[in-house]
């Protein structure tokens, strides 16, 4: 039953690039994704799948029961573009004026689509079931929050045992080379509000008024102070203030300041921290000042964590499918963020990162995922398509 899998994959993979290429030309930002669920929906048809849209965005939830008792695994691709101008050149490029997929999920779309099919053909011998999880609004969304609050874990009557998603990337990593870490795979991603409110007056006479940049730099300054007094340098955190506006003029004293920073961390722990003391920093030496300041901590993605039983599965099945040169240790997590993390709070499983390099390129220097240049590789198409349905075959059969 398992041996044939990539081979399936190969068989169909030029379904799948057309699968791809037709969702690449036609991208979609956003929750609202309608074209984009129309052609999932119209490559699943005919396939034994029970399929829900959601209500509240436009995802795809399919369910394949399997014809033996058994438990659930979920497998997720995300389905949306970014605002993006395309300069690729390649055949298939966007054909919608500023948005691009150049995060690469039209291929998680295509792959998680074919899975469906490779799996489908194997239902009367499946020992469970699996959840397709077509996810819109990955990129800033919470799409997958809402799937969940829709009930994407609960679809099959019982929680899956686990949940794996892939995430390609044109450069860093070779074609069809996967990469992952256990535990921390991904930063949490948060924001940083903060507005110091004085009294204005006349720049010549600042005991007469309540001048609020002062008080401003100083907490700038002083987050910075704090990463490195209060944080373990071992689960860092990174603090970017990016934007601070005051004032209009060089003599006059405005009422307020106010400074935005992105905030990254690494564990649940040092972000539960650094929620807390960036908030109680800016209010209290605003008042230290003689002001005061609102401070709104505005929580982005969280964390993404891997399970490390499930990352080792996931390991030893691309190991079996593709060879065990295939699979890299990640040996940091990355910086940026991803929502299926809050699908990984829930059910225990793994986020792989999957190359899909233009073989001619470089991977050290070729563009990476959310340039305008990013090129994937359709040579990822059918390893991708095997891996995912290769990791609910073997999941549901180690029960
Ligand atoms: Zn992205
Ligand atoms: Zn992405």
């Amino acid at each position: 039953m398992v041996a044939g899998v990539h081979d399936d994959a190969v068989a169909i993979s030029g379904e799948i690039a057309e699968l791809r290429h037709a969702i690449h030309r036609d991208p979609e930002i956003g929750l609202d994704l309608p074209r984009t669920q129309a052609k999932v929906l119209a490559a699943l048809d005919g396939l034994p799948l029970e399929i829900t849209a959601g209500r509240s965005l436009s995802s795809v939830t399919a369910v394949l029961r399997g014809g033996r008792p058994g438990q659930t695994v979920l497998l997720r691709g995300d389905m949306d573009a970014l605002p993006v101008t395309e300069r690729t050149g390649v055949p298939y490029a966007s054909q919608v004026d500023g948005v691009m997929h150049a995060c690469g999920h039209d291929l998680h779309t295509a792959m998680l689509a074919g899975a469906a099919r490779l799996l489908s053909a194997r239902q009367a011998e499946l020992p469970g079931n699996v959840i397709f999880m077509f996810q819109p609004g990955e990129e800033g969304y919470g799409g997958a929050r809402q799937m969940i609050s829709e009930g994407v874990l609960d679809v099959t009557g019982e929680r899956p045992v686990a949940a794996f998603a892939l995430h390609v990337a044109s450069s860093e990593l070779p074609l069809g080379i996967a990469a992952s870490r256990p535990g921390t795979m991904m930063a949490a991603s948060d924001t940083l509000d903060v507005t110091v409110h004085g009294r204005g007056g006349h720049a010549s006479q600042p005991h007469g008024a309540a001048d609020p940049i002062p008080a401003a730099c100083e907490i700038v300054t002083a987050l910075q102070t704090m990463v490195t007094r209060r944080f373990d340098v071992f689960d860092p955190v990174v603090i970017t203030v990016g934007s601070f506006h005051a004032g209009t003029a060089d003599n006059v004293i405005p009422d307020d300041a106010r400074f935005l920073a992105t905030v990254r961390s690494f564990s649940p722990a040092a972000r539960a921290s650094v929620k807390d003391r960036t908030v109680r920093l800016a209010r209290d030496i605003a008042s230290a000042h003689g002001l005061t300041a609102t401070a709104e901590y505005i929580d982005g993605y969280p964390v993404t964590v891997n399970d490390g039983t499930e990352l080792a599965f996931a390991e030893q099945t691309i190991a079996k499918l593709l060879g065990s040169e295939r699979f890299v240790a990640a040996p940091d997590p990355l910086t940026g963020s991803e929502d299926f993390s809050y699908v990984l709070q829930q059910i225990p499983g793994a986020f792989i990162m999957f190359g899909a390099c233009t073989p001619g390129a470089d991977p050290a220097t070729a563009p990476f995922n959310h340039s305008a240049e990013a090129v994937f590789d359709d040579g990822a198409l059918a390893d991708g398509t095997a891996l995912y349905a290769e990791l609910a075959l073997r999941r549901l059969a180690a029960g």
